[in-house]
């Protein structure tokens, strides 16, 4: 493509000003590369047209296209991004820019890790996916001139296309450019292999094109009758994937299906799975081959219907069935997006760019809530804009560490004993503190020395991952065991004591035994020298040592507080206090409050507790009240005074049931009555069945009492029960 063609290809979806800020674009870059050569003689002008030219093809906008034209100059030539900015504008400046960026990094092939920490590093460098689409398109002209260089670069180069580039287009879905760089890569990586593929797909073309033609006519009469337009057309054959599945797989070229293999491409969804219908009819499918990826869109967004059926002959034929958009993001996966979002309007506009980027970013949240999220991360684990950040050792490896790192994370990615031994970093060849923040594409460099005493505490804080952390501590846990046993008991008692609580009081070889066995110690000194090394906080130990201390001090607090309360209480209430007839363990003057709930009387078990700023408050020991957790802990010991007996009296409430008749309130109250004792109140009701309800609230002595009035009230006719109320 010369320049003009370019620009004309461009003028078909872009404005007549977008075309002439690219015919500026591409004056420049001719200017700026004025009298330079390519190995193969050319003008060096010719590749920087290349890449623009495929990047028209990709549909892209303005500013990238202007990109590819531009993308070499900062590289090559006298040219700044200065110069570039001034010229043109910022957003050029920073595609360029990038671009020069990635091309700095130097992949030398190595491990799979390695490579995939590269392409990781690739794309969270270029923080625009336009950067990478020139990178590509950059690629895909060097890899098809690449005849033109000597063999070991030609090597060098297919390796980190097959590796690096490739990957990365696949990622974004466009496999136009990912067949053809594996491919071409192929060619030159694996000579004999590529060759003797060619050969064998040649060899029986004929064949195989008759066969597939039949097939298609086929197709075509059976669409024809359910009148569905469809464009049929056997698939291309990659060479790549075939040699990976005979490679890979250990297949035969004859055993590899998707030689024989058939696209239909139809005008609506409707029609993709009309046209399944008819295939399966037609043919009859191997089960488990039919996959909906229109349901189920693959990560990279990629749509179709893939089928296999056996053939008219007896063979295995793929099908494949999709729509035309479908078809386009299959070719030219994020670039189609792109255009099918812009229409045809400019796309040289901020906002629609921006919108653009929202929206892809979404589709890369989105993909990762899918099933095949997995699948998604292991093609390629990082976002567009991910939290890691790539450097590389003096040696050229690339290492990911979590952003915020600093060049002692990466000393103890490298190796423990060297994060152990820093004393200094240089980043980029110069001096920075160990909390200098690593940013992309970092040169690190970690000095040594065997004088060092190793790891200062202010590492912990500094170091942000987490193995660089638990390396640090496992640091002071090994080699100052001594010094964080005796730091880390300075550090519980100090605790303790401030609690209030004398450190001997709850270091007691049971106590200390309860508690190292909690946290899963083997001893006391394990414990004491995790907290030396702050691998567990000396609070914690200390709150747990003197839990129980602290409980029973609680309670007698309690009870100094309820006393003093008592004391400077000088409300006349304080007269009856004596009158309920309970003493509480050894405390005189306590302000005692028989409840209301169940009315203990003398003679029944008692409990008393603590109620805040209202003294005693005592309970029959039955009372559901006091069976709570709170009370428990608040108990106190109360029993009742000798002397009580007979002088007191104290209220009940009774429930008695019995047939509803005429007479049986009366009844009741009179053997009340005949008991000398006082009833406060009475109430009664019956219901439906004729089941009276009497209760009534008598003032009595102590439970013998109770007893003799209950007895008596037994005694009368049709009277069911009688209880004691708690409310
Ligand atoms: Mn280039």
């Amino acid at each position: 493509m010369t320049s003009e063609e370019v620009i004309d290809k461009a003028r078909q979806y872009l404005t007549e000003r977008d075309a002439e800020f690219l015919h500026r674009a591409f004056t420049f870059a001719r200017d700026a590369h004025y009298e330079q050569f390519r190995k193969s003689g050319e003008p060096y002008i010719v590749h920087p047209i290349q890449v623009a030219g495929i990047l028209v093809e990709l549909g892209m906008d303005s500013v990238t296209i202007a990109g590819g034209f531009l993308h070499d100059v900062v590289e090559d030539t006298q040219v700044t991004l200065d110069d570039l900015e001034e010229a043109f504008d910022n957003e050029v400046a920073m595609l360029v820019d990038g671009v020069t960026k990635l091309g700095k990094i130097k992949y030398k092939s190595k491990e799979a890790i390695q490579a995939e920490n590269h392409r990781k590093m690739f794309v969270a460098m270029a923080r625009d996916i336009r950067v990478i689409l020139i990178k590509l398109a950059d690629r895909l002209h060097n890899m098809r001139t690449l005849k033109h260089l000597p063999p070991d670069k030609q090597r060098r180069i297919s390796n980190e296309t097959l590796e690096i580039f490739a990957p990365l287009a696949h990622r974004l879905g466009i496999s136009t450019i990912k067949w053809e760089l594996e491919d071409t890569a192929l060619r030159y990586l694996n000579p004999q292999q590529y060759y003797r593929i060619v050969q064998l797909m040649r060899q029986k073309r004929n064949q195989r094109e008759t066969y597939i033609e039949e097939v298609i006519d086929e197709v075509k009469n059976q669409l024809n009758d359910v009148d569905i337009g469809a464009d049929i057309s056997g698939r291309p054959k990659h060479l790549y994937s075939i040699y990976r599945k005979m490679v890979k797989q250990n297949k035969q070229f004859n055993e590899i299906y998707d030689l024989l293999a058939v696209r239909i491409i139809v005008n609506s969804i409707k029609d993709c799975y009309a046209v399944l219908g008819i295939i399966h009819t037609c043919w009859k499918p191997m089960p488990g081959r039919f996959k909906d990826y229109i349901a189920m869109p693959k990560p990279n967004l990629y749509q179709s219907l893939h089928t296999t059926v056996i053939g008219p002959k007896g063979d295995p034929l793929e099908v494949q069935i999709r729509t035309k958009e479908m078809h386009e993001i299959a070719e030219y996966g994020i670039a189609a997006h792109w255009a099918y979002k812009e229409g045809k309007q400019s796309a040289n506009d901020n906002k629609s760019f921006e919108e653009k980027l929202t929206w892809f970013r979404e589709i890369l949240d989105w993909q990762s809530e899918t099933h095949d999220a997995e699948e998604f991360m292991e093609t390629l684990k990082v976002d567009l804009f991910s939290d890691m950040v790539y450097v590389f050792t003096p040696k050229g490896d690339v290492i990911e560490l979590p952003s915020g790192s600093v060049p002692l994370d990466f000393a103890y990615r490298i190796h423990t004993e060297v994060g152990n031994k820093t004393i200094g970093s240089k980043v980029n060849g110069k001096m920075e503190p160990l909390d200098y923040k690593l940013k992309n594409g970092d040169i690190v460099e970690v000095m040594t020395s065997k004088h060092s005493y190793g790891p200062s505490q202010d590492w912990l804080s500094i170091t942000q991952t987490s193995q660089a952390k638990s390396k640090i501590k496992q640091f002071f846990k090994r080699q100052r065991r001594e010094e964080n046993i005796s730091k880390g008991k300075e550090a519980v008692e100090r605790e303790i004591r401030s609690f209030g609580i004398e450190p001997k009081e709850v270091l007691t070889q049971d106590n200390l035994k309860r508690i190292f066995e909690r946290f899963n110690f083997t001893n006391e000194d394990d414990m004491y020298a995790a907290v030396g090394y702050q691998g567990i906080t000396a609070a914690l130990i200390a709150t747990r040592l003197t839990e129980k201390v602290r409980q029973k001090k609680q309670k007698t607090q309690n009870l100094e507080d309820t006393l003093e309360e008592v004391k400077n209480d000088t409300t006349p209430k304080k007269a009856q206090k004596r009158d309920s007839g309970v003493k509480v363990e050894g405390v005189d003057n306590l302000l005692v409050r028989l409840s209301k709930c169940c009315n203990p009387v003398p003679g029944d078990p008692i409990t008393g507790y603590i109620t805040k700023g209202r003294g005693v408050s005592v309970h029959r020991t039955d009372c559901p009240n006091v069976q709570t957790e709170e009370a428990r802990q608040r108990y106190l010991h109360v029993e009742w005074e000798d002397s009580c007996t007979d002088k007191k009296q104290y209220h009940v409430d009774l429930e008695i049931t019995g047939y509803d008749r005429r007479g049986l309130l009366n009844e009741v109250l009179q053997a009340v009555n005949e008991t000398k004792t006082n009833i406060t109140h009475v109430n009664g009701r019956s219901d439906r069945n004729k089941m009276a309800v009497i209760q009534i609230t008598i003032l009595i002595h102590n439970t013998g009492h109770l007893k003799r009035i209950v007895g008596r009230i037994k005694q009368i006719r049709d009277v069911y029960s009688v209880t004691r109320t708690i409310h």
